[in-house]
């Protein structure tokens, strides 16, 4: 890079926020979580304010220089570069939380807040509250970034996706200007309500990828921690047989948090990930889904576990007592389900090196069965161990169907792999009606995008009034992928 734009950058932020150098860029890149294509950047930028961020979009902006936000870089290559000759804005020094409101029940924060620090902050100040932080991410994932990507967090089967969670936005724009949406846009008012009296434009920065601005401070719900909790689970021989009765116990409306997923999936976190993959050990169900639920009481909850083994004695007549069971928990793994954040995802890493990829869809829950089975024989097609994970958001309104890939991220062979089961899952379960939860620069958003009905267009209007020149996160989204 230029040196006179590294001098000007070192004016912005200080000399000591400022690095070309190859150790610390290269050391962002990661090919793998949600995107396995990542560049190193050609400078790490390290604002610590508003003013701060303002003035390198600014500079950016003036030289046509692409700029890749980055708050805690824990989705993994979709926080990094996707081309040579980009800054990087390492958010991670501005960490306030600005504000907790325990009435109208919000939390402030800014990019580089934790998920461990604000739940350790609200343990210590409000222990009646927690807030939304992803359920298995690693604790260096921030409140921020999963909002902004419309993470699962430990209470997104009642409340939703964490993005339906954000209250009001700061955003910097490409072109400099600071702008504030929902209530907040109003000096006077307090950040309390998503909309203005018009059109909601929170929504607009949201699973944007870092294509239209950079947001300086986000508003989200904080909620209440029930004081009785438990888990209970059912188990299943086949897919078929777990879709209907979780859905008639997910449309009561009383479980915080439904997931589970096939037997691979649990052999895998017992650090078992092979091929050909491993037989299902006697003590596990072909699939499985865990209910965590909450109360005020200990009859209110235990009056919710009678009406979801009434709805399991009701599917047992139907499909007998083998294919769908209750699922006994022992009290360890209760406890560990019940530990937020929970260690779950810990021993992915212990796999083949290290390499991860979520390939992650939302579909209808009633499908999901049929998603399932389809992920689990593209995988074995690759050769991969057909893990998959499968979660509730807003009720069972829509399934979370995620096939996990274990990869060594040393081997060029593996990623052709990994790429060619990914573009043909992709083709497939678009065909089938799903929709990928954060799409991958090359393969999900091309796909999907061509397909949309007006959408993609309007998103490319918007694109352009926003960041006319391009500046922001290019190649994310299929926007911009012929430059600025
Ligand atoms: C083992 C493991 C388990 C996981 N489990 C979960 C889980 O249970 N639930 C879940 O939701 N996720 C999970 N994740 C994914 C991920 O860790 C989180 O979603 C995480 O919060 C997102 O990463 P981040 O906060 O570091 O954001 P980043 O990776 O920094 O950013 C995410 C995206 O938003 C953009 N962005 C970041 N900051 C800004 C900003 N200030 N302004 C504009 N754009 C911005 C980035 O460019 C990027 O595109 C898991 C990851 C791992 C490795």
């Amino acid at each position: 890079m230029d040196n006179a734009i590294v001098k000007a950058l070192a004016d912005i932020v200080g000399a000591e926020n400022v690095s070309a150098a190859k150790p610390i860029t290269e050391a962002y890149v990661t090919r793998g979580i949600m995107e396995v294509k990542s560049n190193a950047p050609a400078i790490v930028v390290r604002p610590k304010s508003v003013e701060e961020v303002r003035a390198v979009l600014l500079l950016a902006n003036e030289k046509r220089i692409p700029v890749v936000p980055h708050s805690g870089g824990l989705s993994g290559g979709e926080a990094t570069p996707m081309r040579d000759g980009e800054i990087l804005l390492d958010l991670r020094r501005m960490n306030q939380i600005i504000e907790v409101n325990p009435d109208a029940r919000y939390m402030i924060v800014e990019p580089g807040v934790t998920s461990a620090q604000a739940w350790r902050y609200m343990q210590t100040n409000y222990p009646k509250y927690r807030a939304g932080v992803p359920d298995g991410a690693p604790p260096s994932a921030t409140v921020m970034g999963d909002h902004l990507d419309r993470g699962f967090h430990f209470f997104s089967t009642r409340y939703g996706p964490a993005a339906d969670a954000v209250l009001g936005l700061e955003v910097v724009l490409p072109t400099g200007e600071v702008v504030r949406t929902g209530s907040c846009a109003l000096p006077t008012a307090k950040w309390f309500y998503k909309w203005m009296f018009g059109p909601d434009l929170t929504g607009v920065f949201l699973g944007a990828q870092g294509t239209l601005g950079v947001v300086t401070k986000m508003a989200v719900k904080i909620y209440p921690m029930p004081k009785f909790r438990d888990v209970v689970a059912f188990g299943a021989s086949d897919w078929e047989y777990l879709v209907e009765p979780c859905l008639d116990v997910l449309k009561m409306e009383f479980v915080d948090l439904a997931q589970g997923g096939n037997h691979y999936l649990a052999t895998c976190r017992r650090a078992r990930y092979t091929w050909p993959p491993p037989q299902k050990p006697p003590f596990l169900p072909t699939v499985w889904m865990n209910f965590e639920l909450g109360a005020e009481t200990q009859e209110e909850l235990n009056a919710i576990k009678n009406r979801i083994f009434q709805t399991l004695q009701k599917y047992q007549k139907d499909y007998g007592e083998k294919n769908i069971f209750e699922w006994k928990l022992d009290a360890r793994n209760i406890g560990a389900r019940l530990t937020k954040p929970n260690r779950i995802s810990v021993p992915y890493a212990g796999h083949k090196g290290g390499g991860l990829l979520f390939i992650t869809w939302y579909v209808p829950w009633k499908d999901s069965a049929k998603f399932g089975k389809e992920a689990e024989k593209l995988m074995e097609k690759y050769k991969f161990s057909p893990v998959v994970w499968l979660a509730a958001v807003d009720h069972g309104r829509q399934g979370l169907i995620m096939p996990i890939v274990l990869f060594d991220p040393k081997s060029n062979d593996e990623f052709d792999k990994v790429n060619a089961l990914d573009a043909e899952m992709t083709d497939k379960f678009l065909e089938m009606g799903g929709i990928p939860y954060r799409p991958n620069a090359d393969i999900h958003a091309p796909k999907t995008m061509k397909q949309t009905v007006g959408y993609f267009e309007l998103l490319q209007r918007l694109k352009k009034t926003l960041d006319p020149n391009g500046i922001m996160h290019p190649g994310r989204l299929a926007l911009l992928t012929e430059g600025c």
